[in-house]
């Protein structure tokens, strides 16, 4: 296997080899299905998806794994809560045209896919209503008009679902549209792949990406030490060694990785693989995502201890997505007393 070239088609063959189905992926993790809270409604409402090489970095036997918890439907998700709804971050008021999301100065997401090489449990992705969002290719030309009227817009920030996603093809047209459009000087690419599915990141794509004449940034989706392995990093010195800026998001998640010990790991491994740790972000409050928040003021608590342990450009900002809101919000780290 492991001799094979890394072709296109091969990438898309290890997506296409993705574990869909709980009962194997339990098989493969030697775990009795019965014996967790998983549950088939859950899994209705939001498939399960989980590539090989992902599920290899989950610990067998284990079924309070990191890596475990953010991908299986479980019957916690069934839960409604008012506080919990489909739109928490007010994206869809935040439409400025088909595809277009242009809530901050500067910047403007585009989203082109609504899929992703994994399903998270916890993502928004859950509720958007992409099929909206008209992402087939020749509808595009409306959210790149809006790109090219708005002289603002330094920086385009391909988002989704998972940007990288799109095949080669897609993703050349894409590119060479943005091209065109001489005051984006910026491409961010928010994207889980490299930590997924990092088969995916070919030399095709390199070069792809190397036709551009814009910086470009990759901001990573990792929440955990344990999901950064030897490819990983393999595809982040590539990244690196063509200039393109590496850093990195994370959600806080209850049980995954919501202890200094985890937090400090985790920075201290994203470093080792040339990755700056970025935003590490309260959860989204979207429906049935309610066993995965973690307190603001033990997010804080958190956060602060963390301060006190490790250099001050390993700490992630904490933030929250608030809607109608012109940035990011940035928590008050002082509102609350640091752990003893
Ligand atoms: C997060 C986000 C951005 C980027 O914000 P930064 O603080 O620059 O990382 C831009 N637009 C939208 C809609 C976002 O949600
Ligand atoms: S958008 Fe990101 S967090 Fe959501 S399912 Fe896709 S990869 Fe996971």
């Amino acid at each position: 296997m492991s001799t094979l070239l890394n072709t296109p088609q091969n990438w898309q063959q290890h997506l296409a080899k993705a574990f869909t189905d709980i009962t194997e992926l339990c098989q493969f993790l030697n775990l009795d299905p019965k014996d967790l809270p998983v549950s088939q409604q859950a899994e209705q409402k939001f498939s399960l998806r989980v590539p090989r090489n992902y599920a290899n970095r989950i610990k067998k036997n284990d079924p309070k794994d990191p890596l475990l918890l953010q991908v299986l439907p479980v019957t916690h998700e069934l839960l409604t809560d008012t506080h919990y709804t489909s739109d928490p971050v007010g994206d869809i008021n935040a439409l400025a045209a088909p595809g277009i999301i242009h809530k901050y100065q500067g910047r403007a997401l585009l989203i082109n896919t609504g899929s992703c090489a994994i399903n998270c449990r916890y993502c928004f992705r859950k509720e958007f209503p992409y099929a909206d969002q008209h992402l087939r290719r020749d509808a595009q030309s409306s959210a790149l008009d809006y790109l090219q009227q708005q002289p603002t817009i330094s920086e385009v920030i391909l988002s989704g679902g998972d940007p990288l996603i799109l095949n080669d093809d897609r993703l050349h047209h894409l590119f060479a549209a943005l091209k065109k459009i001489t005051h984006i000087k910026r491409i961010r690419i928010h994207s889980r792949i490299p930590i997924v599915l990092p088969e995916r990141i070919t030399p095709e794509l390199i070069s792809l990406l190397n036709q551009t004449d814009k910086k470009i940034i990759i901001v990573l989706h990792c929440n955990h030490p344990n999901e950064i392995d030897n490819t990983v990093k393999a595809v982040t010195k590539q990244f690196i060694q063509n200039e393109y800026t590496v850093l990195n998001q994370s959600v806080l998640l209850k049980n995954i990785n919501d202890s200094v010990e985890t937090l400090q790991q985790l920075s201290e491994t994203l470093f080792d693989a040339q990755i700056q740790p970025y935003y590490l972000h309260l959860l989204d409050k979207v429906t049935g995502t309610q066993h995965f928040n973690v307190q603001k003021e033990d997010a804080i608590r958190l956060v602060n201890t963390l301060r006190n342990t490790l250099p001050g450009y390993l700490v992630p900002q904490l933030v929250q997505e608030q809607a109608g809101k012109p940035a990011k919000t940035v928590i008050n780290l002082q509102s609350t007393r640091q752990f003893e």
